[in-house]
């Protein structure tokens, strides 16, 4: 096997893997280094098995409300074993599929974890590699509060996926109030877990919207899910009979939980890849710090994906790693990715779904006087003939005379299919009046969008 390459891309991600196909098409000699699954964290415990998760979440929705809706249906239990085995299994199809597909690409796949020896050099068990351009992509981990008595009984998104593959646990208590808390506090209460949500930051979901903050909240409890904003952890025990007690510090115990979920944030993997060789020198939080362009301070050396410390979604590592080949190796000169107007989705029950700006951060961008709100709440038809009620709440935020659209925020059934086509729209520039000259769909909650006032 060779071992100099065009681009070496270390981490088979959501980034790494769009670098080197993308570059491989254009003709570039590359190779991926990979030290766990092909796919990395999206598609073995992220994204991909929580949409799974989300689907069967909403499937029990759907069963509670079937009876409203006329049908004679007995529920005789949820398998959740059944489940995770389908998903598990989907999942190795997709890491299967990336080893073809890489083959196909003619990108080189080197299994192994890497380390960089120098700015040019990387070495894998032992054997080295050189590379004209090396892309860091090797994403981030879950962290857990070390400084907690017992944090080692406790598991993390990794473990959720990994490790919960017999039964629903019965009663969860999730620490944590960002994205990730919330989904998978969200599918466990739906599969049958009673949550309790431990977190600092009322409602939840710091930086978002904020009416639909306080909306998701109150959807969520009545689901009936628990939020607790003021207490701290301060032990976690393992009881004789291998559930959990835990001591809050307001002297209160939590006992007989079988699991805790810890869900506070992630940490990029740049601790473990020998950056201390190169000429990187690492930012906040341990980030790698990249420029427009993803290049790093080390001549030939970028970063791509949840690394660089940029919005962690898996569309902008594949992103940001398919416009730097275009412009490497496509021609396509000054080709970079663009971190405005992302738009992303919650998966909770019910989603949440935003692009742009905040109503505030809007104020801050362009002043408060030049900012005008449009808002909307109301409880979507679907929900006329049943008892559990879910509302659905949107938000634009528009500024300056033209009313141009910086934000749409929305929450409620459907919302996740909804938004990218808004996405587009904003993309191009659209005002409030290209909104409102926008024929609405009937009967249809997405109408509300092109019809306020
Ligand atoms: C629970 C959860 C749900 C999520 N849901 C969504 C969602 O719905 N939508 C969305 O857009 N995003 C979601 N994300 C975020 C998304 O998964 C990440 O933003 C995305 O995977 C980042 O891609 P990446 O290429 O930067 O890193 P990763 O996909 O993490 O890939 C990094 C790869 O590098 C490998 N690696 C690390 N160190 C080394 C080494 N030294 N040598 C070789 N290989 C190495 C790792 O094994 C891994 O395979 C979710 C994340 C989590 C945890």
């Amino acid at each position: 096997m060779s071992t100099h390459f065009d681009l070496i891309a270390i981490g088979a991600g959501s980034g790494g893997l769009s670098v080197v196909e993308r570059a491989a098409s254009y003709g570039a000699n590359c190779a991926v280094i990979e030290s766990g699954e092909l796919g990395g964290t999206c598609v073995n415990v992220g994204c991909v098995p929580k949409k799974v998760m989300w689907y069967g979440a909403s499937v029990a929705h759907s069963l509670r409300d079937a009876v409203d809706y006329g049908f004679d249906i007995e529920q005789k239990g949820f398998n959740w074993e059944k489940l995770v085995m389908k998903r598990d299994n989907m999942i190795g199809g997709i890491n299967d599929w990336y080893y073809d597909f890489l083959a196909q690409s003619g990108v080189e796949l080197i299994e192994g974890s890497a380390q960089f020896i120098d700015d040019k050099t990387i070495t894998v068990d032992g054997e080295n590699y050189t590379a004209d351009q090396i892309v860091i992509s090797t994403g981030g981990r879950p962290i857990v509060d070390k400084s907690i008595t017992g944090h080692e009984l406790g598991i993390t998104s990794d473990g959720f996926f990994e490790d919960l593959d017999e039964e629903c646990p019965a009663k969860v208590v999730v620490i944590g109030g960002g994205y990730i808390a919330l989904e998978l506090a969200g599918m466990l209460q739906a599969l049958g877990s009673q949550v309790q949500v431990m977190h600092q930051g009322f409602p939840v979901l710091l930086g978002f919207d904020d009416m639909l903050r306080d909306l998701l909240r109150k959807e969520m409890q009545q689901e009936g899910i628990i939020f607790d904003d003021n207490n701290k952890l301060s032990k976690i025990e393992k009881q004789g009979d291998g559930k959990l007690s835990i001591y809050l510090d307001n002297g209160d115990v939590l006992k007989n939980i079988d699991q805790l979920l810890w869900a506070i944030g992630r940490k990029p993997n740049t601790d473990n890849i020998g950056l201390d060789k190169t000429s990187i020198e690492l930012g906040r939080g341990g980030t790698v710090p990249v420029d427009k362009y993803q290049e790093t301070v080390a001549k030939n050396i970028y970063a791509i994906g949840d690394i660089t410390g940029q919005a962690q979604l898996t569309p902008i590592a594949i992103a940001a790693g398919r416009r730097m080949a275009d412009r490497l190796y496509g021609g396509m000169k000054g080709r970079k990715m663009d971190y405005s107007l992302i738009p992303t989705v919650i998966f909770t029950h019910p989603p949440m779904a935003t692009v742009g700006l905040t109503e505030q951060k809007a104020a801050a961008e362009y002043g408060v006087d030049q900012v005008k709100v449009y808002k909307t709440e109301f409880t979507p038809m679907y929900y006329s003939l049943v008892r559990h009620k879910v509302k659905t709440a949107m938000k634009m935020v528009v500024v300056g005379e033209q009313e141009k659209v910086v934000g749409v925020h929305m929450m409620g059934l459907g919302v996740d299919e909804m938004l990218q086509g808004f996405a587009v729209a904003i993309r191009m520039g659209a005002n409030k009046r290209d909104f409102d000259d926008t024929v609405a769909i009937h009967p249809s909650s997405a109408e509300e969008l092109v019809t306020m006032r």
